[in-house]
């Protein structure tokens, strides 16, 4: 690391698609120092697709390249910073958390992870042969012209793989598509499904699954095989496509965030993870339904959740932790009448130590998140005594004496402790 050279942000965004640059666009707006670093295309996932018609303010659909332009251009209108390379490593423990690219050192208090998934292939036999640039393709906007006038083949039958092959019907002669399931069953939309059986250019191989991709220097077959009867059904096309789900991209916090049996991000509903500072937004996470939608909701909350952390982090140090004088934290519980009888006392304490003491009163149930800063799980009743804004001395035994014989300690002036 030391031939690197170092940056510093308020906010490292992991992934630039959807969710990345949603939390970018709410952490740019609240002004916060934000860095959006993507590998390969600013848009993601996103921009693999030719229309989207199920987001929410375009009647007539947008092609996905041209939204996420878009998401784009309000992320740097607000100031984001935006580097085109691949993440490479992380330590996301403790305050200062480090995003380690090829040449560069990234250090902020708040990481978003937003790395979203890539599309899952078959892993037939020789599909690594032809995969991207040598006739199987996941995208049909990157690809779709090389089709025009030729057969293709589409792998699946979500919404996917129904909605992009009617798209590349306009294209290509014919799209054959290869469904694992017994006719009619699809697992897309009724509306993608009656559009599809009633497209004239569309023809459907029921009851198969890729057996092997066969050719040269490129694709030439593509061997299918029928799962009922065993039998393989060649189609000769030199084009396939393969709309077969995703797999999330989180190689790079295996084993250090807590990942679902799918190897999903876990996070809660705020989208923290388990470690302060360090949220998850969009297709990473572990959730149900991933769509463009559902990242920008998830992006909005983690952009939320950072400059809440970020200005959260900065009263507790300044008023809470203090360094200005010896300081008395007292966590109490609104609803439990010991701990809130003892305000009052506390109150006048601070008055008989005569400005040597700063009181700070916390409650529990309305500032969980101050109390787990505070390193423990806090009962009601504790006390923390902070000289230079470090804590000294727990307390979790509160009444008057005690608390004024550990003062004492710490005052340059002590004072008689009366009963
Ligand atoms: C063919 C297709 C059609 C679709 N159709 C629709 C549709 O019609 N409607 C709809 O709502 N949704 C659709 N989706 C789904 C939608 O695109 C995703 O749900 C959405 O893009 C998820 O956004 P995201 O930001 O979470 O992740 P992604 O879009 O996957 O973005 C994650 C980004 O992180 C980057 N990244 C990953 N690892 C690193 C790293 N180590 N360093 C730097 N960058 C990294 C990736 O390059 C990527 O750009 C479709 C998806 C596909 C593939």
């Amino acid at each position: 690391m030391r031939d690197k050279s170092w940056e510093y942000y308020d906010v490292v965004i992991i992934g630039g698609g959807p969710a990345g640059l949603t939390a970018g666009i709410y952490c740019g707006r609240a002004r916060l120092r934000t860095l959006v670093i993507e590998k390969t295309f600013v848009g993601g996932l996103a921009t693999y697709t030719s229309r989207i018609e199920n987001y929410p303010g375009f009647p007539d659909g947008i092609s996905g390249t041209e939204l996420m332009k878009r998401f784009h251009q309000q992320a740097r209108s607000f100031g984001v910073k935006f580097k085109m390379t691949d993440v490479k490593r992380v330590e996301l423990e403790g305050e200062t958390k480090r995003v380690e690219t090829f040449r560069t050192v990234y250090e902020s208090p708040v990481v978003i992870i937003a790395t979203g998934g890539r599309p899952r292939t078959t892993g037939a036999r020789n599909e690594k042969n032809f995969l991207y640039q040598r006739g199987i393709s996941v995208c049909a906007t990157c690809d779709a012209a090389a089709t025009t006038d030729k057969p293709v083949l589409v792998i699946g039958s979500g919404d996917a793989a129904i909605e992009e092959g009617i798209y590349l019907s306009r294209f290509a002669r014919e799209v054959i598509v290869s469904v694992i399931h017994e006719e009619p069953r699809m697992d897309c939309s009724e509306v993608a499904r009656d559009a599809a059986l009633a497209n004239p250019k569309m023809r459907f191989v029921w009851n198969t699954m890729v057996e092997s991709f066969e050719g040269d220097e490129y694709l030439k077959r593509v061997n299918l095989k029928n799962l009922k009867n065993g039998e393989i059904v060649p189609i000769e096309v030199d084009s396939c496509f393969e709309f077969i789900g995703y797999e999330p991209n989180s190689e790079l916090v295996q084993g250090v965030l807590r990942l679902s049996q799918l190897h999903y991000v876990v996070t809660n509903e705020a989208m923290e993870t388990e470690l302060p500072g360090v949220f998850a937004c969009g297709d990473i996470r572990e959730k149900d339904l991933r769509q463009v939608a559902t990242a920008v909701a998830d992006g909005a909350r983690a952009g939320v959740g950072a400059e809440r952390y970020i200005a959260e982090t900065a009263m507790f140090e300044r008023r809470i932790l203090q360094r200005e004088k010896p300081g008395l934290i007292y966590v109490y519980s609104a609803t439990d009448a010991p701990s809130r009888e003892l305000l009052p006392v506390l109150r006048e304490i601070e008055h008989v130590y005569k400005g040597q003491v700063r009181l700070n009163v916390i409650d529990r149930y309305t500032c969980g998140s101050l109390c787990e800063r505070l390193g423990c799980d806090v009962g009601a009743m504790t006390a923390f005594l902070t000289v230079d804004g470090e804590i000294v001395r727990t307390l979790e035994r509160c009444d008057r004496r005690t608390i004024m014989q550990e003062l004492n300690a710490i005052v340059p002036d002590p004072v008689a402790i009366t009963s």
